[in-house]
């Protein structure tokens, strides 16, 4: 069976790559986009040649790589030769990390998942669908596009003319509409959005639903980078959700 296996490789921090060597990130400059694209392409080809020399199937994929995102953005500030280079580009409270790193190495810190625009890029939302569209035709599989939305009650409307925008005029393979809820600890209330108490109890003993990167997870859960993660996201609202 083992001649079946399939290996991956994963990519996290192509935005964060071209940012250290290019200057500009993929959504400030065409040619850090360049770049990205160019670089994206190299490593599949790459993954084709090692699969036929190697006789094994190795596929180039976006993991989701849910702890390697923090984990790498760690390990660079932790080393020495690179911590000064890194800090320029990993995202998150980099001070905080800093500040933080000989007490614990969960860290509010992270590269870009994959081939995405930053969480925090303020750019519009077709924009951000225009860069990371393209990256889906590269890789194999496993890569998803983010629509982090900023109405606890968004128009469905306006989620169906997005959805079918996306599906016919774009190379996307899977896109996922996300909102945040708020579950209180006590009454079990949930309401839409990040709160800092429940509406109806008044408690603030909570915790909070979204997506991490496939599933809908309680941020309770999740290690600090992701966490930051999640305060970065530009969240769309009506204007652009449509
Ligand atoms: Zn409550």
């Amino acid at each position: 069976y083992l001649d079946e296996l399939v290996y991956i490789i994963g990519v996290v921090g192509i935005n964060e790559m071209v940012q250290y060597h290019y200057g500009k990130q993929m959504h400030e400059d065409e040619g850090a986009l360049r770049l990205a694209i160019r670089a994206m392409t190299e490593m599949g080809l790459y993954a084709k040649e090692l699969s036929q020399k190697e006789n094994m199937e190795i596929s180039f994929s976006r993991t989701p790589a849910e702890t390697t995102a923090q984990r790498f953005a760690v390990a660079d500030l932790l080393e020495k030769e690179f911590r000064e280079k890194a800090r320029k580009v990993v995202k998150g409270d980099v001070e905080r990390a800093l500040s933080q790193i000989n007490e614990t190495r969960d860290l509010p810190v992270y590269y870009t998942n994959g081939t995405h625009v930053p969480p925090n890029a303020d750019i519009s939302l077709a924009e951000r669908i225009k860069i990371e569209h393209i990256f889906f035709p590269i890789v194999d599989g496993g890569d998803i596009m983010h629509i982090f939305l900023g109405e606890g009650y968004p128009d469905p409307r306006g989620i169906k003319s997005l959805a079918l925008k996306i599906a016919r005029n774009t190379q996307t393979g899977y896109y996922a509409f996300t909102k945040d809820m708020t579950v209180c600890m006590d009454c079990s209330h949930v309401t839409m959005g990040l709160k800092e108490e429940c509406e109806k109890c008044g408690s603030e003993n909570l915790d909070y639903i979204s997506r991490i990167t496939g599933y809908l997870q309680a941020v309770s859960g999740w290690n600090e980078g992701k966490k930051q993660e999640l305060l970065d996201r530009l969240r769309y609202g009506k204007d652009e959700v449509k």
